[in-house]
């Protein structure tokens, strides 16, 4: 029976998602009377456009020099791109491929692509051929979008990707390469043409914007779909997560080929942020340079890139006057890495997770009243987890058999996270085992949770050593070790062992100019990790095997170390 104050109102049903609170068909719900305003990406940036059209975008090209243009000029060469797209024959639902560095060109198919109903596909340029030309035709790459020095990665693959039709370089007609690539155009010169009039449309904010695909250390990459609605949504979230603020100036060192810049792109647009992008140069140097000049205050990047950092400013005696906040991501930040952070740089460091299936960030460090109230020690001891659970992103961490673990800090097990912006599948509908029931995703991760709920992986799941039927944890063990003053990164992987089953060994990077004194290195991690932790041995390497996005490749390393023995054993 509907109350007559209702009976003016629309009535709907609802259709929740099966997994949600159970409903009665038969229930009726009074829908809002507030307006269907679609989250879509071409919102994002007529907003942009009014609201901040002199707010600046600033990056590194390729060429060196430094390229500057406004939120405005973003808008008027988004549309020139939307009816370059459209004259090519890129129609609404094809899949467009960039292999790009973040430049404000990347910026436009950003914004062109899904703009159009297009979607992009974010192409990591150090993936192996093998994987590059899976990921383009499983894709279903019409185009490809693609910087000029990555040219030749795809000249090498041309035969395996007959589908594509042809490759737009991201560069002015006087930089143009030669290659072999058929169909290769001039992407300034298709803008050049192209008259700066588009009308953007509205459409469901289901639709989907873009792929990327996972990493791929298991099997081939998998394809994560992500909607307009998941994009913006996760933008909006990302700015609570991290505490960005409208006066922030953003620098994302995080590709914009992976995991959609942890969104800073579309951020920026929302906020109104300055945003610098750093084009291919992650050196410590380069980012300093960019950090200082442009009074970079919020900046964002993988453990790998702020080391780099450290080490140039160690050297060079520069500090950071500018900036404020850095997320750490992608991998575990060593606690080091965060008091480093904090008692030099004096910039507050956070510390956050996410993956490819969460469309950015899934837990971010926001440091409650409860955890401020114990004191500065305890405020790093939160920061040192991978923070909290982001509203839209559930986390819960089950045993083998599904059972939901208490949030104790100490009952570890498989992360599951579900959410607005957690994929629900896999491109093509592959390999479904992740996909649990209650739309529960597996993310791989092992983790725990503490009552206050702070997330603390405690490792992948494949990458767990198992030592006498007991799980040694590499990350918290290289963590520990990576503190070394003498040691410029570590690694540990489990080597079989007669006994043990399996053994860490802990692989380290030196300082230059600094010897192994393996006494020292074991001395150092005594209070730090369980005596039974203490690697069997440990080993110098020239460098550790990187994968395409910036994160140590386990497998790689375990590859390298195949025929390895413990001494004695
Ligand atoms: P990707 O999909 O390539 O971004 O990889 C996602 C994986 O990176 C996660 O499942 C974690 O294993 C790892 N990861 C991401 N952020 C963190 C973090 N803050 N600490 C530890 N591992 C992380």
């Amino acid at each position: 029976m509907v109350p007559a104050w209702l009976e003016s109102s629309p009535l709907g049903r609802l259709t929740p998602p099966a997994f949600f609170t159970a409903h009665n068909d038969e229930d009726m719900a009074v829908l809002g009377l507030m307006q269907d305003f679609p989250l879509i990406i071409p919102r994002l940036l007529t907003y942009a456009e009014r609201f901040h059209p002199d707010t600046e975008i600033v990056s590194r090209r390729l060429e060196g020099d430094i390229h500057r243009y406004t939120f405005a000029e973003l808008a008027r060469r988004s549309r020139q791109l939307a009816n370059a797209l459209e004259k090519l024959g890129v129609a609404a639902c094809d899949v467009v491929g960039t292999i790009a560095w973040n430049g404000y060109r990347h910026m436009e198919l950003y914004y062109a692509l899904p703009g159009t109903q297009s979607l992009y596909h974010t192409i990591n340029p150090r993936l192996s051929a093998d994987q590059l030309s899976y990921v383009i035709n499983h894709a279903e790459d019409q185009y490809i979008f693609v910087e000029a020095m990555f040219v030749p990665l795809l000249e090498n693959v041309l035969e395996d990707i007959p589908g594509v039709k042809g490759f737009v370089v991201l560069c002015e007609e006087s930089d143009m390469p030669t290659t072999t690539l058929p169909n290769a155009m001039c992407y300034e010169t298709l803008l050049a043409e192209q008259c700066d009039e588009y009308q953007w449309r509205d459409f469901d904010e289901n639709t989907a914007a873009g792929i990327c695909y996972t990493s791929g250390t298991t099997g081939n990459p998998k394809g994560v779909v992500y909607s307009h609605r998941a994009l913006v949504l996760q933008a909006m979230n990302s700015t609570i997560g991290l505490e960005i603020t409208t006066r922030d100036s953003v620098l994302p060192i995080v590709p914009m080929f992976h995991v959609n810049g942890w969104t800073m792109p579309y951020v920026a647009a929302m906020l109104g942020n300055k945003l610098v992008l750093p084009g291919k140069d992650l050196d410590g140097a380069s980012v300093y340079e960019l950090l200082d000049n442009e009074q970079v205050t919020f900046s964002a990047g993988v453990p790998t890139v702020w080391q780099m950092l450290f080490d140039y400013l160690e050297q060079s005696g520069n500090t950071l006057p500018h900036l404020k906040k850095a997320c750490i991501g992608g991998a575990a930040a060593p606690r080091s890495m965060l008091e480093t952070f904090r008692d030099v740089y004096d910039v507050d460091p956070q510390h956050a997770w996410g993956m490819t299936e969460t469309t950015s960030i899934g837990s971010a460090p926001s440091t409650t009243a409860r955890v401020a109230a114990r004191g500065e020690e305890s405020i790093m001891d939160a920061k040192m987890t991978q923070g909290r659970s982001l509203f839209g992103a559930e986390l819960k961490v089950v045993n083998d058999e599904g059972a939901e673990l208490p949030m104790d800090g100490k009952s570890a097990g498989s992360l599951l996270v579900r959410g607005w912006a957690v994929s629900s599948a896999y491109l093509k509908g592959e390999s479904s085992k992740e996909f649990l029931p209650g739309g529960w995703f597996d993310t791989g991760d092992v983790a725990v949770i503490n009552a206050d709920g702070y997330l603390q992986l405690t490792d992948r799941a494949k990458d767990m050593i198992k030592s006498g039927g007991e799980w040694i944890s590499s990350i918290d063990l290289e963590n520990a070790a990576a503190g070394h003053p003498d040691l410029a990164a570590a690694a540990v992987i489990g080597i079989y062992h007669p006994k043990w089953d399996e053994r860490p060994l802990l692989a380290v990077v030196m300082k230059p100019g600094r010897e192994l004194d393996k006494q020292s290195v074991l001395h150092f991690l005594e209070g730090k990790v369980a005596k039974w932790w203490f690697p069997d041995d440990i080993v110098t390497v020239v460098d550790l095997p990187m994968g395409a996005t910036g994160k140590v490749q386990k497998n790689a390393l375990r590859e390298r170390f195949r025929n390895y023995s413990f001494p004695g054993v």
